[in-house]
């Protein structure tokens, strides 16, 4: 397996190789040096790290954390990309001759078509893990259709327009970031779909019940088999574990006092960047909403700031018990806990398919890319969401939202919320507990590979 090194990505993969190797798989994990995983929390996987500067060279490079901070996302990954092309070929060709039969590799769909190369020329069978919504991938897929309609790049002028296309997307839902130069969006995913279509087929962390018409014209598109076997932290006893085990130990002693169902939970994912006047809206937004809060502020969250130096001396003081901010949370315990009744999220896919399982209703601020689509999904589709834009995020609309996801419960969403996560509990009680086997996708793994 061959993940992308980011958290978002890193953590399905890992739950993914979990679900391999219940089935009786042995996994190998080759990952770059980049944002490694720690090997020592997944005894049962061998890891392999994949060093993309030769034998020599200093290992001081342009993926240093430093500029990677300063770099476009995409820029980013495209200097990924380029920088592991070929040792990761050299690295699967090893691993192809060395003894144990390698019967298929899974990789990120992100690494694209280098992937395909790499496959071929070690005469192995290639999956792609897409880690995203089946949604966003069908608005990635449409970007060559949405640039000749005139829909991107986007402009402000037509932000509230639908795309007639995708519904129910507007045109602000597009799953596009701000960056310096988005040609190198659209050929990062145009060389994603493309990857993903030479594929074996396509692993999905979602589920029939959730996306079954964006399945359905994906499939009809991409033509290859599809395995929609998620949520995978479901499936699989291997979960990426917490950072500080002391803290979350703190965290939970801290929950357990609150009432059921009254804390805010706040946490805009692992790579998403606010401004320090956002931040401040943010927490006076949340003091006046008068709710319980559990807010993750990252180390590097807040543009040019290391952590809460820019809240007043007295803010936490003033708070007293009502409000803990963490530098990072074990989410799936947080979400799952009693006390929390909503979370206020930036909908990235995990944390979106995490708040589903556990039927926390989510109030939407999406930053960038497939974040904007789940969000529009979240909140016009399966309903169990509120929106709270980023660029309306004043400490004043945000204690308004805040207390009608947490004190106004007329209109049915609480209720809509608890259907959901039946349907995602029914995908799993049925076919994983009822018969010990990851799902009935299982079956057609088997099949697939022998
Ligand atoms: N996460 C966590 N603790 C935190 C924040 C995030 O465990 O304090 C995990 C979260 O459970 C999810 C992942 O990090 O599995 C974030 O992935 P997501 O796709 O939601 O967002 P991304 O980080 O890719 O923007």
């Amino acid at each position: 397996m061959f993940p992308l090194p980011f958290t978002g990505h890193l953590n399905p993969m890992i739950e993914l190789a979990g679900i391999f190797h219940h089935l009786g798989f042995s996994v190998t994990i080759l990952h770059t040096s980049f944002n490694s995983p720690d090997p020592s929390r997944h005894p049962r996987f061998t890891f392999r790290t994949i060093h993309h500067n030769k034998e020599g060279e200093e290992d001081q490079d342009p993926l240093s954390q430093a500029e990677v901070s300063a770099m476009d996302l995409f820029a980013f990954i495209r200097v990924l990309k380029q920088s592991y092309k070929e040792p990761f070929r050299q690295s699967l060709a090893a691993e192809v001759s060395e003894g144990e039969t390698v019967c298929c590799l899974v990789s990120d769909a992100i690494w694209g078509r280098n992937m395909e190369v790499a496959a071929e020329q070690v005469g192995i069978q290639r999956l792609v893990l897409r880690t995203t919504s089946a949604a966003s991938v069908c608005a990635f897929a449409a970007f060559p259709l949405l640039r000749e309609k005139g829909y991107l790049p986007i402009q402000d002028s037509r932000l509230d327009d639908p795309v007639i296309e995708l519904p129910p997307l507007k045109v602000k839902d597009l799953p596009v970031i701000v960056t310096k130069d988005p040609e190198e969006l659209y050929r990062i995913m145009k060389d994603m779909v493309e990857g993903a279509k030479s594929s074996s087929g396509v692993i999905w962390n979602t589920f029939e019940d959730l996306e079954r018409l964006q399945l359905m014209d994906l499939s009809r598109n991409f033509q290859v088999p599809f395995f929609p076997i998620g949520p995978f932290h479901k499936h699989s006893e291997d979960l990426p574990s917490t950072k500080n085990n002391k803290e979350d130990n703190a965290i939970t002693d801290w929950l357990d006092k609150q009432d059921p169902k009254s804390v805010v939970y706040a946490s805009f994912g692992s790579i998403a960047a606010i401004e320090e006047k956002e931040f401040l809206e943010i927490a006076w937004g949340l003091r006046n909403s008068e709710q319980p809060f559990l807010w993750v502020v990252r180390p590097g969250l807040v543009r040019g700031v290391e952590w809460l130096e820019s809240l007043p001396c007295d803010f936490m003081e003033n708070i007293g018990h009502k409000g803990k901010i963490v530098k990072w949370a074990n989410q799936l315990e947080v979400l799952a806990h009693p006390s929390v009744g909503a979370f206020w999220t930036h909908c990235g896919w995990n944390s979106t398919l995490e708040s589903i399982c556990e039927g926390v209703p989510t109030i939407c601020t999406p930053f960038q890319t497939d974040q904007r689509v789940n969000a529009r999904y979240i909140v016009d589709v399966w309903r169990v969401g509120i929106m709270l834009e980023r660029s309306k995020m004043d400490k004043s609309e945000i204690e308004q939202v805040v207390k009608s996801a947490m004190i106004d419960k007329k209109d049915g969403m609480r209720e809509r919320c608890m259907a959901l996560k039946e349907k995602a509990d029914i995908c799993l009680v049925g076919e994983v507990k009822a018969d010990l086997r990851p799902s009935k996708w299982a079956e057609q793994y088997i099949k697939f590979f022998y």
